[in-house]
């Protein structure tokens, strides 16, 4: 052997090993999805070298995983034909933590504290490859990237801070590229290296790896064979004994050991809606974005004519932003592929506009060539298509949790995407019209449920020709506005609009179904309830009054004029028409401070 080297593992990754080791201690089947997850990633990523540098797929190497046990010794090996790794790739990827999966773990560890979150739940996390020390006591990676003319070995072992890098100098072990991990399982754990183990668990987890996956098991078949009759049973058959030996046929069954194909390997987005049950695009979901809780609602459509592609949309239960963030639309919730090679899943508004970049899901297109890079994706008129296929897709599934029999579920993906929705009103105008349906505000009559513009309207009077809204900080102060008193009185419903991103939003609508959105808080409200003869009275009345108080105040106000539009408040302080309302001028204010 050449000389191995050692190595300190980075002090986060020596905490989270005992982490995963403790937290996960009664579900330690999960390392096999784990490495079968980094092998199914591996291959991917090589399947999408080999797009542009085919001479790495030109040595006749199938792209699959293959999974061998040795019951009487506790040993798994995995072995994939993927990218593999560098020696240094080694050190930064198994060494170090910068993985996703993993910071997720991390997360999800400590606010389970906090919330008693069972280690159940964790179980369903990415917590990648340390994953392997659950039931390993040593754990062996031999990996060989096409970068690197050489091969190396990991070794690390259950329980320590170091571990050993060398070269691997065994002829017999040397693989053609692709990473070969040899598992020398635990005392307790040995049970994992059974065929039969190993087969269910790949079942059972690995439903959805594109690439086949084998695995070693014992079979057997029947055969015939000539066997020499002994003489006495020759004689009981009436043969002469003491002649030449007679012959017989016996059946026995012979046993050896071959690969066989454990996995269904064509992608669930090929098939028919009508063949795939909703717990099925549900797992697919969990598995594929690593999530833990089921999505609000699927759509698994084929697009057909200019563009051809496939694609299952999903809208995931909460936003992982949290309800208040600012939306990022660099979100790796979309993962593309091209005639079934996975190309990326790193997206900046391509697919979706920021504003639905919550959405999560998966998009296989025909249309587009292998070697898409960033450039062409950005100028393509092929994804210009997808990109508006795509979006009213996901708008038709929103709609579908909103005409869902069970009202929470539009609740909770009100709460959890409202905001998104309201910065569609005002960053994309051509959708308005699906938007608007979609929006929730509270209104004077309507003060602990939210409700629709479509509600809003059905309840208007028959003469009422606006949608009147007010903007305001809180539900409470909206309510005690006196802006609202005639509209009260008249019985007339108004919006409260109380998240500060409302009534941009509205303004930028401007109308719903034909009838515009009005701000009760500005100078010209008009009720339609105008008695010009009382008011002229009135105004001689009260003219000089009015020029008093505006003498007074002076620069402070624009003007001091008579209103009908109170009916118990002596006086009111309202916007100029064309002015920002008061809510928007504090906004304004906020922002530049
Ligand atoms: P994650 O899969 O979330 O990135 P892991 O802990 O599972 O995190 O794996 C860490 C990294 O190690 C991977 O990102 C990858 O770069 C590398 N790796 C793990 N297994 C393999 C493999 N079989 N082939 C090539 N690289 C691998
Ligand atoms: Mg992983």
């Amino acid at each position: 052997d050449s000389p191995s080297e050692k190595f300190e593992y980075q002090a986060e990754v020596s905490r989270l090993m005992d982490l995963i080791v403790n937290s996960l201690y009664s579900n330690k089947e999960v390392f096999l999805r784990e490495l079968i997850s980094n092998a199914s990633d591996a291959l991917d990523k090589l399947r999408f070298l080999g797009v542009t540098q085919p001479e790495i797929l030109k040595d006749g190497v199938d792209l699959d995983i293959r999974i061998q046990t040795d019951k009487d010794n506790g040993v798994i090996t995995i072995t994939d034909s993927g990218i593999g790794m560098t020696r240094q790739e080694l050190v930064d990827c198994l060494g170090t933590i910068a993985q996703s999966g993993t910071a997720k773990f991390l997360k999800a560890l400590k606010d389970s504290k906090d919330a008693g979150a069972d280690s159940n739940l964790i179980g369903q996390f990415g917590v990648g490859f340390y994953s392997a020390f659950l039931v390993s006591e040593q754990v062996e990676v031999s990996t060989k990237s096409p970068k690197s003319d050489k091969q190396y070995v990991w070794v690390g072992e259950a329980n320590s801070s170091t571990y050993t890098i060398r070269e691997e100098t065994d002829p017999a072990k040397l693989l053609p590229r692709g990473t070969r991990l040899t598992l020398y399982l635990k005392r307790d754990d040995k049970g994992f290296a059974h065929p039969e183990r190993i087969e269910k668990l790949v079942k059972n987890y690995s439903q959805f790896v594109s690439f086949p996956i084998y695995t070693w098991q014992e079979k057997g078949y029947t055969k015939e064979v000539e066997v020499d009759k002994d003489p006495a049973e020759a004689k009981n058959d009436g043969e002469d004994a003491t002649a030449e030996k007679k012959k017989k046929t016996k059946k026995i069954v012979e046993k050896y050991w071959d690969w066989e194909l454990t996995n269904e390997t064509q992608p669930i987005w090929l098939r028919s809606p009508k063949e795939v049950s909703k717990e099925e695009y549900n797992e697919f979901y969990k598995k594929t974005f690593n999530e833990y809780l089921e999505p609000l609602a699927s759509s698994h459509f084929t697009t057909e004519g200019e563009v051809e592609f496939r694609s299952i949309l999903y809208v995931p239960s909460v936003s992982p932003m949290g309800k208040d963030d600012i939306v990022n639309p660099k979100t790796k919730n979309i993962r593309l592929y091209v005639k079934r090679v996975f190309i990326s899943d790193d997206f900046d508004g391509e697919l979706f506009p920021r504003y639905l970049s919550f959405i999560k899901g998966i998009v296989d297109s025909n249309d587009l060539p292998l070697n898409v890079s960033r450039e062409i994706l950005q100028e393509s008129r092929i994804v210009r298509i997808m990109r508006k296929r795509l979006v009213r897709k996901a708008f038709e599934m929103i709609q579908g949790i909103s005409l869902s029999e069970n009202k929470d579920d539009y609740d909770k993906f009100w709460e959890n995407y409202g905001k998104h929705l309201k910065l569609g009103c005002i960053e994309d105008r051509e959708n308005h019209k699906r938007l608007a349906p979609l929006l929730r505000f509270f209104s004077s009559q309507s003060d602990e449920f939210t409700i629709s513009l479509d509600e809003y309207v059905e309840n208007m009077k028959p003469d009422q020709k606006d949608i009147y809204y007010i903007a305001s900080d809180s539900v409470t102060s909206a309510k005690n506005t006196p802006f609202l008193e005639k509209l009260l009185e008249k019985d007339l419903e108004v919006l409260f609009l109380v998240d500060p991103i409302d009534e941009v939003a509205i303004q930028n609508l401007k109308s719903y179904k034909e009838k515009n959105f009005v701000d009760i808080s500005k100078e010209d409200l008009d009720l339609g309830d105008k008695n010009e003869d009382k008011e002229k009275e009135i105004k001689q009345e009260f003219g000089q009054t009015c020029d008093w108080i505006k003498k007074r105040l002076g620069d402070k106000v624009a003007s001091v004029q008579i209103s009908n539009r109170l009916s118990s408040s002596p006086c009111v302080l309202v916007s100029g028409k064309f002015g920002w309302s008061a809510n928007m001028e504090r906004l304004m204010k906020a922002q530049t401070v």
